[in-house]
């Protein structure tokens, strides 16, 4: 029987080429008069023509964001904030960029005006990781939600394909275990449905022919759902699992999702049946996990954990740390079988092979 409990997000959402163009505007109407411009250090392009859009409105740039926001770097970031007076914080570039401006308006509760130029989808939700001591966090609030978002597919342009293919895998990744989030609801899964569709076709496209602008935008329409079912629903073992590598072995976040999602999914096949059949639907394929192994190949991802740098040895570990507080998952999540999934990733196994 039909029953779910549906709780929307508000967000302003822009969408479209030359979007961007609409920053300035967009923080009047917030009310806000001091924006903070954050980005990577490798991307402060990015924050210097956000800044110059917002003139008289940019109070400065903080080029430090770090991936999965080391405690540290927040630490400075809510410094700056407060040095300057920000009273919002404009973050430009992908989750790491997002992740910092959530991890200050933690702190502070100003509002976020995300631009997000990756497919990672922390611009759609509420939620923030931080690492401290080698372990990764997540905290979900309300206030940490981006008030607007600016979808501009021509900033997505200059995202190379080794990086864009991961990224829209990682998108993927959220609307695969949307359909079976223990809170699923029937419009997440339409969102998500739509979203691995729509990654599905056009992220080949978005690597074979990086200057496609019409693939971008499919691209990061895709994200976009993908991004507002991460915010909506729970999340299960892939994303617990990416979580555990990525805070504690500070592995790469999207290349990790690439690589762990078909396995993830091939854990869960035989426990969501539903899912895996629209999944597949949505890929035109028959078999959810060997199709999302297939995609992220065609894709050039590289599909090895052992690549990354991890020691066999250290798949204990990270079997243990994953099954410590598991996320609530379809399969029952025991060690052995969490070790072997980590096995056939170290290995990069196609799923049924
Ligand atoms: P990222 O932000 O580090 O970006 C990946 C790479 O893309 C970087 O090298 C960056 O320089 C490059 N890049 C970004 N924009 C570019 C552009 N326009 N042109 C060229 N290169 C560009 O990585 P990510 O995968 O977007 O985000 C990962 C982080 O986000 C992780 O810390 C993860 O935990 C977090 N995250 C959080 C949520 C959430 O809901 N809180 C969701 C997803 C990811």
């Amino acid at each position: 029987m039909l029953a779910f409990t549906y709780q929307t997000l508000p967000q302003r959402v822009l969408f479209g080429p030359g979007r961007i163009a609409s920053l300035r505007e967009e923080v009047e109407r917030l009310g806000t008069r001091r924006a903070l411009v954050l980005s990577t250090p490798g991307k402060r392009a990015l924050a210097e023509d956000a800044a110059r859009r917002l003139g008289p409105l940019a109070a400065g740039i903080l080029a430090r964001a770090v991936m999965h926001v080391p405690i540290e770097i927040a630490r400075e970031g809510r410094e700056e904030a407060r040095r300057l007076e920000a009273d919002c914080y404009v973050a430009i570039g992908g989750g790491t960029t997002i992740g910092l401006a959530k991890a200050i308006a933690l702190e502070t509760g100003m509002p976020i005006v995300a631009i997000p130029t990756t497919y990672s989808g922390s611009e759609a939700t509420p939620v923030q990781g931080l690492t401290e001591g080698g372990v990764k966090r997540t905290v979900r609030e309300a206030k940490l939600m981006p008030r607007t978002v600016i979808y501009d597919p021509e900033l997505t342009l200059a995202l190379p394909p080794a990086v864009a293919g991961p990224s829209g895998v990682n998108a993927i990744a959220h609307c695969v275990e949307a359909f079976y989030a223990a809170d699923a609801n029937p419009i997440t899964s339409l969102m998500a449905e739509e979203g691995i569709r729509a990654l599905g076709e056009s992220l080949p496209v978005v690597v074979a022919r990086p200057d496609d602008l019409a693939a971008r935008a499919q691209a990061l329409y895709g994200a976009w759902l993908a991004g507002t079912a991460l915010g909506t629903v729970g999340m299960a073992l892939h994303h617990k699992l990416c979580h555990t590598l990525g805070g504690t072995f500070n592995l790469p976040h999207a290349e990790t999702h690439t690589l762990i999602l078909p396995q993830a999914a091939a854990y869960n096949r035989a426990a969501a049946p539903a899912a895996m059949a629209r999944i597949a639907r949505a890929l035109g394929a028959s078999d959810a996990p060997a199709a999302l192994f297939d995609l992220a190949s065609r894709l050039g991802a590289e599909m090895r954990l052992a690549t990354f740098g991890l020691r066999e040895a250290d798949l204990e570990r990270a079997a243990d740390l994953a099954i410590e507080s598991p996320y609530p998952n379809p399969a029952p999540v025991t060690r052995a079988g969490v070790r072997a999934l980590l096995q056939d990733a170290w290995h990069g196994r196609r799923p049924g092979d």
